[in-house]
């Protein structure tokens, strides 16, 4: 089987979808990698690292994509990518098809069998596949990262001959993944840290990280049976702005994280609740792709609102990208295994990663729910 592994094309997007280490494990077990020359070169990954490790370089779309029965991907690809895959080769991306729609229409009628990595069920077998979670991770850290850098303070309490200072004070929005990893971040520089989520089994998870739980107050439940979170009523959001308002005022750094699946992210930070935060404080919006946790929050960018630093970025994790490439990279080798029956990948819609997963096969947009909502937004 070849696997055919693109640069990424969209603007900031420094990952490679598949690192040296793992082309050699797939290599070891006969999988012949062809790689488009420079694809690692933002994660610092040479042309010669992926030789090395049993890859072949190629110059041309032709010698790329010809033959390759696979091609691994961060980013959706654009209709001049797919006009290039072989008819009856799979793809597996970051595809998010709502968003992607005319590119997944596009996927079908070429005859590519489309694996979106954002459909992996979050069950034990999938976890170590699970590309959202080892992503979500790395945004997480960078964002304290980030922050630490941007906020004129320590973060450490430090008892000096100069005085005495006191720790910086994190407040943390949403407790899934990527808060998890910044609350861990944050308390590891010393920080002292608060965190919000409205799953009741957040609690738990934070204080585990020695991090404070600001308690919700919703009269109902905001989860679902599988774990997720559920969008708030419009008086539950005021209370939960209520319950943050003085930990955002007291603090030096508000990481956000609060996303629900499917939906605009909630406003938790108001343009009113800015103006209260100490001049000098930063926020991070790890949201803004999603619309923003901060009402002041400008997608792509950094801006400074009533002296607080508010970062949009939305290549905070390109950021990273040597190890993001690697966490994602053995995701992949382990998704590729998974599919993998005989040397051919195989496709058996019994099996729930692969009813999740797959979104276009055999000429045909599978699920009838995506299905019309692609219809709808590419006009039949
Ligand atoms: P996510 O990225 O969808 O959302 C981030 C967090 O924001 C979630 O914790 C969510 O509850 C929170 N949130 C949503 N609305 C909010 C609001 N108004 N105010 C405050 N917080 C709000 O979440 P995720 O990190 O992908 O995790 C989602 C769920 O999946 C969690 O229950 C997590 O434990 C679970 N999970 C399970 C596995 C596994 O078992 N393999 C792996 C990863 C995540």
């Amino acid at each position: 089987m070849i696997i055919a592994v693109p640069a990424e094309t969209r603007p900031g997007e420094k990952r490679v979808a598949l690192a040296p280490e793992s082309v050699q494990r797939l290599a070891e077990k006969k999988l012949q990698i062809r790689l488009q020359s420079g694809a690692g070169k933002g994660a610092w990954f040479s042309d010669d690292d992926y030789r090395r490790a049993g890859a072949s370089v190629e110059t041309s779309v032709e010698g790329l994509f010809d033959q390759a029965d696979l091609i691994a991907k961060i980013r959706a690809p654009s209709e001049a990518e797919i006009e290039h895959f072989r008819r009856g080769a799979a793809l597996i991306c970051l595809l998010y098809p709502r968003i992607h729609a005319a590119a997944t229409r596009y996927l079908a009628s070429r005859g590519v069998t489309t694996i979106a990595l954002e459909n992996l069920p979050r069950t034990t077998i999938a976890q170590a596949m699970d590309v959202l979670s080892s992503q979500s991770t790395v945004a997480g850290y960078r964002a304290v990262i980030v922050a630490a850098a941007g906020v004129a303070k320590f973060f450490p309490m430090l008892m000096t001959p100069a005085g005495t200072i006191a720790p910086a004070r994190v407040l943390v929005l949403g407790a899934g993944v990527a808060g998890l990893q910044a609350i861990a971040t944050a308390r590891r520089l010393g920080a002292v840290v608060e965190a919000f989520d409205v799953r009741r089994a957040a609690r738990a998870d934070v204080e585990s990280l020695g991090a404070k739980f600001i308690e919700p107050w919703l009269e109902q439940a905001a989860e679902t049976a599988e774990g997720y979170a559920t969008p708030l009523t419009e008086a539950a959001i005021e209370r939960a702005r209520d319950a943050i308002r003085q930990p955002l005022a007291n603090g030096d750094v508000c990481v956000t994280t609060a996303l629900v699946p499917n939906q605009r992210a909630p406003i938790l930070i108001t343009a009113e609740m800015v103006k209260t935060m100490r001049p000098g404080s930063v926020i991070v919006d790890l949201a803004a792709e999603q619309g923003g946790n901060c009402e002041l929050t400008q997608a792509g960018q950094d801006s400074v609102c009533h002296g607080v630093t508010i970062i949009g970025r939305l290549n905070l994790v390109s950021e990273v990208a040597i190890d993001a490439s690697r966490m994602y990279s053995r995701n992949l080798e382990k998704l590729i295994f998974h599919f993998l029956d005989d040397d051919k990948l195989r496709f058996d819609f019994g099996d729930e990663i692969t009813r999740r997963c797959v979104v276009t096969h055999g000429g045909e947009i599978v699920g009838a729910e995506i299905r019309e909502a692609i219809a709808a937004a590419t006009g039949g």
